[in-house]
């Protein structure tokens, strides 16, 4: 009897062994080999996506803040009313990047402190690489104006290298994308900052002497807008901008005007 349990037990170990090399050589004929991943694309044809970016594609709309200072023009560090526009333009940036990181949408700095310097060339060309939806150019005037004002570029103008820029279709979305900015701003900001509308990069003096545009709209292949959010040199305005509250107002403001132009998810 034991020897007949133990033969029963030897003949089910051999079946049970076979059946699974049977599974195994089944497996292996009907999954095909993967293929190497650089194979895949070498082969592929080349598409829009794999043009190397600065931003992984997460589907969402990628928008470029650039806070105005140290540039190789201007330091932006001098002190006004007790505060630079350095520090107003770097303060508000990080909180445009919070806000519009909370609607969705994919951000970029021209820089990674505030003390940074960065040309105005290269910082169009960070918005060109990160092929952002919009470039925001946060600055603080000085001047015996007060409040807020937005502006794009309606005209092309050349710069010291001769490069002559933007495109029509940057200077179009620039136009659509200032009109949107400044009816956030409007909104927002109503009762706190004196509106002065929307103007062009002509109405600035390099932009004008540069035949029509800034040096940071020339370079841009993207839409692109300049914020004077306030006039520094005035003391009601820095006294609004100094603030935690203030800054957050103007940030807010912002973030609802590029709503307005795009939203957080690319089209498809
Ligand atoms: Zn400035």
């Amino acid at each position: 009897m034991r020897l007949l349990a133990t033969l029963a037990l030897l003949f089910a170990l051999i079946l049970g062994a076979a059946a699974a090399q049977v599974r195994r050589g089944k497996g292996r004929r009907t999954s095909a080999p993967p293929k190497p991943a650089s194979k895949v694309s070498k082969t592929a044809e080349p598409t829009k996506a794999d043009v190397k970016t600065d931003v992984p594609d997460s589907g969402r709309t990628v928008v470029c803040i650039d806070p105005g200072h140290p540039s190789e023009v201007a330091s932006g560090q001098n002190v006004q009313n007790g505060t630079s526009e350095t520090h107003v333009d770097w303060a508000v940036a990080s909180k445009l990047r919070e806000a519009l990181e909370a609607r969705g949408y994919e951000v970029v700095m021209t820089k990674s402190s505030e003390g940074e310097l960065v040309k105005n060339k290269e910082r169009a060309l960070v918005a060109n690489r990160a092929r952002a939806a919009l470039m925001i150019r946060l600055h603080c005037d000085a001047s015996t104006e007060r409040g807020f004002a937005i502006y794009y570029p309606d005209r092309q103008g050349k710069a010291k290298d001769g490069t002559t820029g933007p495109g029509p279709g940057v200077i179009e979305g620039s136009r659509r994308a200032a009109e949107a900015v400044h009816a956030g701003l409007a909104e927002g900001l109503q009762g706190a900052l004196n509106d002065n509308g929307v103007r062009t990069d002509n109405q600035t003096k390099v932009g004008h002497d540069q035949g029509g545009a800034l040096t940071g709209s020339i370079f841009s292949e993207v839409p692109v807008v300049t914020i004077e959010m306030v006039v520094l040199s005035n003391a009601d305005d820095a006294e609004f901008i100094k603030t935690e509250e203030g800054q957050r107002r103007m940030a807010e403001s912002i973030a609802d005007g590029v709503a307005r132009f795009v939203a957080p998810a690319k089209d498809k």
